[in-house]
């Protein structure tokens, strides 16, 4: 065979994995693991041209077992990325839908094949590695903190651009993204929302970030929605049900103390078939009116700033979906514990109605997030 497949690289993740060839074209199938999960969604892996074989001019990739994907089921919204070694990240077109004799479909894409290796991924990755990007691109704004490890024993990081002091007045924002590891979207916003702050200097609030905050799931791969033994964004009880959770709810308690504290937001990303744009989820006003009317301004203000290149037309929504998990979230810890409104931001993987989202569009969701909440600080 001409090429092979690596899944043990940062953020691998594939199985069931095939790889053909015929005449010029070679084959590679594959589908994501669950690693563990009930639910699937992330994928990230390597194909590589092995030994001296004579090569084959083009590469089709094959997305085996999209149906059981969660939000899977529209084969549109679909559109992973590749990248051939030393160069950018791409995205795909839409896929090819291949009807198999039982009613099922893959989806593949006819790619040039690489002359060293290809990296194929669900939507562009984001690591330990662009963290220190954004930080040595942002002039120094950004400590980097370790302030705990992760039940794996990965550190946990933690960027702040001001520690604040007891008693301090500036308005106070705590920030957290991947929870769900998979979730990159998620990722690209909050890089696109933490250069804004960097560059509005003393005019932006104290903000403290967790960027990578299921580090464990981030290296590993693994999608990390509803993962056993517990969602990090269902471990919010006191105690909580996850190390990584009873570190930030200690770190949070630090930044209570050192700023004037307004608001915690949480980066997200939603099921693959979502296409209507960025949205938000907010308390439900007929379970918690004050919950849903201190959180609705910083909804208005934000969606106003994504508005109308990047919106869902729904913006504001309360979270109606059947959860596996009836335990406290970021949000509900936050409300519920601190005493603080918090919003939480779902960006999809791919497209926003028809505009297929590239890493520069998400980080200028994240600019407009950060310009809406900053108006809003009083
Ligand atoms: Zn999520």
């Amino acid at each position: 065979m001409a090429f092979e497949v690596d899944t043990q690289i940062p953020h691998g993740n594939a199985c069931d994995i095939e790889i053909r060839e015929e005449n010029d074209v070679a084959e590679v199938s594959f589908a994501p693991d669950p690693h563990g999960g009930p639910e699937t969604l992330w994928f990230c892996l390597r194909v590589r041209r092995a030994g001296d074989d004579p090569a084959a001019g083009m590469l089709r990739l094959v997305l085996k077992h999209h149906y059981n994907m969660l939000g899977g089921h529209t084969p549109s919204a679909l559109r992973p990325v590749i990248r051939y070694q030393g160069r950018a990240w791409q995205r795909l077109p839409q896929g090819d839908l291949v009807p198999l004799p039982d009613g099922r479909t893959d989806i593949a894409w006819l790619v040039r094949a690489p002359e060293a290796a290809l990296d194929i991924a669900f939507c562009y990755p984001y690591g330990v590695e662009d963290v220190q990007t954004l930080v040595a691109e942002t002039d120094g704004i950004w400590h980097v903190d370790t302030i705990g490890v992760s039940q794996g024993a990965r550190p946990l990081l933690r960027l702040s651009n001001d520690y604040g002091g007891p008693g301090d007045q500036r308005p106070g924002l705590y920030v957290i993204a991947r929870q769900h590891s998979g979730e990159t979207p998620g990722s690209w916003v909050l890089d696109g929302f933490l250069r804004t702050m960097a560059e509005l200097g003393s005019e932006a609030p104290l903000v403290w970030a967790v960027p990578l905050s299921n580090i464990d799931g981030v290296a590993l791969g693994d999608y990390g929605k509803d993962n056993f033994p517990y969602d990090l964004n269902r471990a919010w009880g006191r105690p909580p049900m996850r190390h990584e959770v009873s570190v930030f709810q200690r770190d949070m308690a630090r930044w209570q103390s050192r700023c004037r504290p307004l608001l915690g937001v949480d980066f997200h990303a939603p099921g693959a078939c979502e296409t209507s744009g960025v949205y938000t989820y907010v308390p439900d006003s007929d379970t918690d009116r004050a919950g849903h009317d201190a959180a609705m301004p910083w909804a208005f203000l934000t969606g106003d700033a994504l508005t109308p290149e990047y919106a869902a037309d729904q913006f504001a929504r309360v979270v109606h979906y059947p959860s596996r998990w009836d335990t406290p979230s970021f949000r509900t810890y936050v409300w519920a514990q601190l005493g603080l409104p918090c919003i939480t931001f779902e960006t999809p993987y791919a497209m926003a109605g028809t505009q297929v989202l590239t890493q520069a569009d998400y980080r200028e969701i994240g600019r407009r997030i950060g310009q809406g909440i900053v108006a809003g600080i009083k």
